[in-house]
């Protein structure tokens, strides 16, 4: 059955909205463009892989492709370099003779390579839509108005430091440059955490919900010293004030469409039908999902496990199916599988097609680039003393 057909139960049908205005694509000296001509729209699967291989002949060491674990296989097979978004923005930094890179990921990753990257170097996201449904959950004018009633309700006992997940747009990780705060992505956490209560009483973290319970849990907060900030109704309950004066985290009430699609009733089964097989699973899972399973990580974390297993090994494994198959196809001394049966692709990194790819290549080939990703100079500076703050743990 083909992957998408599988996935017909899913309500993950959310059109992105447009970037915000101060991290858009911008068009000088490239083109956004939306919409892909037509007749790349219509080539077969054989004449896409034969111009993207032109293509990258001709651009030799100028062109770094990067590809991240969540892209499908018909993308990740052009990687140069495979990865999480954090490892993939470092790459980019790491091949200063690359003109231009090439990100088969999503948006905000675009824009930690931007910010990451030298000067002369040209990000391009092959489809401009490619973007994270959690990274939208949380926009700059919301999590400016939570500071400010942040700050009201607490007064001078505020005290907090902003943890922003990678997964976030560049404007918000120079919101926390600019306040005091850090970025962390999902290996990191714990110690980004520590880093932040050794500066102040309190985390606002955004915009992963469970991220950032799972992490506080870990560091020891009890959940009744945990409020959920939800942006679209904050201050809903009649005791709102008196649970952020006595929270210690205030967890943003963002999710992953992915990974919220696995639950307990899913590790019981797997474990009923193959016993004594191990149940790994990502961070940003509820949770209750994370308590239950045998262990659980970023998706490093994961590929590490699977890779360091013996032969004969059994996974159960909930995160992106790409990534879960690759494994599966990588390690066939192992049981793989997904802890979903029906588990969908990020339906956001499902964007990039070959057809994109070709499209950008062949532009690039032609002097003309499609899709560059900029961060604005402001932005990036203090987005960059955020993540330099990371890069200092
Ligand atoms: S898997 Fe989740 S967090 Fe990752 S890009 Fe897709 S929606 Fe965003």
């Amino acid at each position: 059955m083909p992957l998408q057909s599988a996935c017909a139960s899913s309500k993950e049908e959310r059109v992105l909205p447009l970037l915000y205005p101060e991290t858009r694509v911008r068009h000088n000296h490239s083109k956004r463009n939306d919409t892909i001509p037509q007749h790349y729209a219509e080539m077969s699967g054989e004449e896409l892989d034969w111009r993207i291989a032109k293509a990258r002949a001709k651009l030799g060491e100028r062109l770094v492709i990067l590809g991240h674990h969540y892209q499908r296989d018909e993308i990740i097979k052009y990687a140069d370099f495979r990865g999480d978004s954090f490892k993939l923005a470092q790459l980019a930094a790491a091949r200063p003779e690359a003109d231009y890179i090439v990100f088969c990921g999503v948006h905000f990753m675009a824009e930690s390579a931007d910010i990451l990257s030298a000067p002369h170097q040209k990000v391009i996201l092959p489809n401009p839509a490619a973007g994270c449904s959690m990274a939208d959950m949380a926009n700059i004018a919301e999590v400016e108005e939570c500071w400010e009633m942040l700050i009201d309700t607490l007064g001078d006992d505020a005290s907090i430091i902003p943890i922003t997940y990678m997964n976030s747009a560049a404007n918000l990780k120079a919101f926390c440059g600019r306040n005091g705060g850090i970025v962390c992505t999902s290996s990191n956490a714990p110690a980004v955490v520590n880093w932040a209560f050794s500066r102040g009483k309190r985390v606002l973290f955004f915009p992963d919900e469970h991220l950032g319970r799972n992490t506080a849990l870990k560091y020891g907060i009890p959940e009744e010293q945990m409020v959920v900030w939800d942006p679209k109704d904050p201050m809903a309950s009649d005791t709102a004030d008196e649970e952020i004066e006595r929270s210690h985290i205030i967890l943003w009430k963002g999710y992953c469409t992915t990974h919220m699609r696995f639950n307990v009733q899913q590790i019981e089964k797997a474990r009923a039908e193959y016993p004594g097989i191990k149940i790994l699973v990502h961070p940003e899972c509820r949770r209750e999902v994370v308590e239950a399973a045998d262990l659980y990580g970023s998706t490093e974390y994961i590929i590490q496990q699977v890779e360091q297993a013996p032969a004969g090994s059994q996974w159960a494994i909930a995160t992106e199916i790409n990534l879960v198959h690759r494994l599966a196809k990588e390690h066939p001394e192992q049981f793989i599988f997904c802890l979903d049966p029906i588990v969908c692709p990020c339906s956001t990194m499902y964007r990039i097609h070959p057809a994109y790819l070709a499209w950008v290549l062949e532009g690039l080939v032609e002097g003309e680039v499609i899709n560059q990703v900029i961060v604005n100079d402001e932005i990036a500076y203090w987005a960059k003393v955020a993540l330099e703050r990371m890069l200092a743990l």
